[in-house]
């Protein structure tokens, strides 16, 4: 294993780190549903795109599921 040649003092290893950390992603509201999503990305709440319907949500869903679902579509519509 490699082996450092010199001390690094706590200041340095602090500098390092300052560049560590995380930055949120950047939501925005989905101008369909108004659900933050990330931006330039098919909203996975309503499937719309550039205001097309572009993946069908309620694909693999159970009925009660789908009724659910869009019974949340609605109520945020309003
Ligand atoms: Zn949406």
């Amino acid at each position: 294993m490699a082996l450092p040649a010199r001390h690094h003092s706590r200041s340095r290893v602090g500098k390092r780190r300052s560049h560590f950390a995380l930055k949120a992603n950047n939501l925005i509201a989905c101008p369909h549903c108004k659900r933050p999503i990330p931006a330039h990305r098919v909203c996975p709440h309503c499937g719309y795109y550039k205001g097309q319907e572009v993946i069908d949500v309620y694909k693999g869903l159970s009925k009660k599921e789908k009724k659910q679902k869009q019974k949340e579509i609605a109520q945020e519509a309003k």
